[in-house]
């Protein structure tokens, strides 16, 4: 569990604050009343992140927040008034945010901003801009956030690296470079990316520029001069957009029930892989899998039971396959999975011990029920003229395996 750390010489506020942030977050608080505290506490565990009041006994003029950043914790500020002067002074620090402390719904922003970081450790932003004053400024105002940031001189560096480095989320991008400029590289990258897999932002001075930019397909653009503030709100703006995206892409080809992938997107996968594999002359293998009497378990526990020996099954298979070879649910208590290069015999074994396994399981229900459950299998293994003719093999395996018995694997 990720800890966070509050300084506040205030013991009513900084218990009020501490209860309301484990209640609405999922991480551990400490607190500190003085600087004194909060870098006794630094030094015997480790934080994600401390939210820090300006005025302690022992530190009057904020100097708990230069200690904690000097530690390489990321600091945020509490703060009571915000007047101009203040505001100025707390921005000069290289701070993460500030907050105003009896604002609950300013610490829920917190809370959200926290887990943000969280999730930015997983980022990666490469930087491209000739200026190493620039690249130099935006890579500290964005290791401040915890993104991975990588940086470079010119638009045919960043495609190269870019290439190397397929899991980059978002090129922040200046303009005007030798070699290749930003908007070939918006133009270049466009060729190998969408806007929901790379988010690209454009940095121009003018707003023709950032026309330009937005229609060769860049995300965002940021006009020069930009405030940090605004800055890093835009990139965390970019960040969580793409993350959205992702999330809502992860669940469109996810089965609900057994998070294992759904018919479409297996049909989507197993037709590109077919043509690839024919073309390839790679064996390759795919079963089907139904779960035996079914109804009689839905029958006797009820449908939430049955429900369980689906999961149980999903994840059965899920757990003796390779990453690379796909698991989906086509529907009700069916499954099918398709064996990437692998010889007949070999897919055989793996799909045959996924069953044997499943008879010797038990499935514990909450009541204290045991279930035992079997499943039947169909295997298609050989060279089929079309992906039809071998699913409807493999479905035909599966039939002949319930009418010989049961709880069994026939091949082809
Ligand atoms: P067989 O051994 O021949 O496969 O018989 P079976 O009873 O397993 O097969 P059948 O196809 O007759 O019954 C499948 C049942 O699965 C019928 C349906 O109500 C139930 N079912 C379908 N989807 C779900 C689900 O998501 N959850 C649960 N609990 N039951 C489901
Ligand atoms: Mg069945
Ligand atoms: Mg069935």
């Amino acid at each position: 569990m990720s800890k966070l750390l509050i300084v506040e010489d205030n013991k009513s506020l900084a218990k009020m604050l501490s209860i309301h942030i484990s209640k609405t977050s999922g991480y551990a608080v400490v607190v500190a009343h003085s600087m004194s505290e909060a870098i006794a506490a630094v030094q015997k565990e480790s934080f994600l992140a401390a939210l820090l009041d300006l005025n302690l006994p022992d530190a009057p003029n904020g100097e708990v927040v230069d200690e904690i950043i000097a530690r390489g914790i990321p600091a945020i500020v509490l703060t009571g008034n915000l007047d101009e002067n203040t505001k100025k002074l707390i921005l000069q620090k290289p701070i993460v945010d500030y907050v105003y402390k009896e604002k609950f719904k300013d610490i829920d922003y917190i809370i959200s901003k926290i887990e943000r970081l969280e999730k930015n450790k997983n980022q990666k932003v490469l930087v491209v801009d000739d200026s190493s004053v620039v690249r130099n400024e935006i890579k500290n105002y964005l290791s401040r956030e915890l993104y991975q940031i990588f940086a470079v001189g010119n638009g045919e560096e960043a495609l190269n690296f870019y290439k190397d480095n397929p899991d980059i989320s978002l090129i922040i991008t200046d303009m005007n470079m030798p070699i290749m400029d930003g908007l070939e590289l918006v133009e270049e990258l466009r060729k190998i990316t969408t806007k929901e897999t790379l988010s690209i932002i454009g940095i121009s001075g003018d707003s023709e520029t950032a026309v330009k930019f937005l229609k060769m397909g860049a995300n965002d653009f940021i006009r020069k001069p930009f405030t940090k503030e605004e800055f890093v709100c835009r990139i965390n703006n970019a960040v969580e957009a793409l993350e959205n995206i992702q999330q809502i892409k992860q669940v469109s080809i996810t089965d609900f029930l057994t998070g294992v992938y759904n018919r479409r997107y297996f049909f989507e996968q197993f037709e590109e892989y077919y043509k690839e594999a024919v073309e390839l002359g790679t064996h390759f293998a795919l079963a089907t899998f139904d779960i035996d009497n079914f109804k009689k378990i839905n029958d006797t526990y009820g449908h939430p039971a049955g429900d369980e020996a689906i999961k149980m099954v999903a994840n059965a298979i899920k757990s003796r396959v390779k990453g690379t070879d796909i698991v989906a649910r086509l529907g009700g208590e069916e499954f099918v999975l398709l064996l990437k290069s692998v010889s007949a015999d070999d897919a055989l074994m793996v799909v045959d011990s996924i069953r044997s396994e499943i008879a010797r399981s038990e499935l514990k229900l909450k009541n204290g029920d045991t279930i035992f459950l079997t499943v039947s299998i169909g295997v298609a293994t050989r060279p089929y003229n079309s992906l039809e003719e071998m699913m409807d093999a493999s479905d035909a395996l599966l039939y002949k395996a319930k009418t010989n018995g049961k709880n069994q694997t026939v091949t082809d």
